[in-house]
């Protein structure tokens, strides 16, 4: 069965959308830890990150780097913390969030609760920020 961030990207469950290219696909995660939380993924469908293809994982980054770019001009914060968990969902990513301080990283601080209009904002924000 296809996971759920398959899903996202082949537009079957709706997403707050940052950025795509052919290979690579970035969303905002939909319970984060910080505004601008956003989430950078493979289109194909791995769950370990360290299974990927040796350039898969290059571009994967790389992709990261544009979007992390955006989100540090869409919201302030210090710099942008890069963490790969993976226990929840087996489809491999790469969590982008900004952050102040090391706390900001902490994965068992409660979640943000936003407005879907706020995340739009912030979505919005971000994609205005991304290089063409
Ligand atoms: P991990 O697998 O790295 O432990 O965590 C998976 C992340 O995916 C979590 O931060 C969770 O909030 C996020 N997530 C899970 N399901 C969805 C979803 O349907 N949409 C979005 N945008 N994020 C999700």
């Amino acid at each position: 069965m296809a996971s759920i961030f398959t899903k996202i990207v082949q537009g079957d469950i709706p997403c707050y959308k940052i950025a795509e290219s052919e290979k690579y696909f970035a969303f905002l995660d939909i319970n984060p830890l910080q505004k601008g939380h956003t989430l950078v993924i493979p289109k194909r469908e791995v769950d370990y990150i360290y299974d990927l293809e040796e350039e898969e994982l290059a571009g994967l980054h790389v992709f990261a780097q544009r979007v992390a770019k955006a989100i540090e001009q869409a919201i302030p914060c210090n710099r942008i913390g890069v963490a790969v968990i993976g226990l929840e969902v087996p489809h491999a990513h790469i969590h982008l969030i900004p952050i102040q301080s090391m706390q900001d990283m902490n994965f068992t601080n409660p979640k943000l609760l936003l407005e879907s209009s706020e995340m739009d904002l912030i979505a919005q924000s971000i994609r205005s920020n991304m290089a063409k």
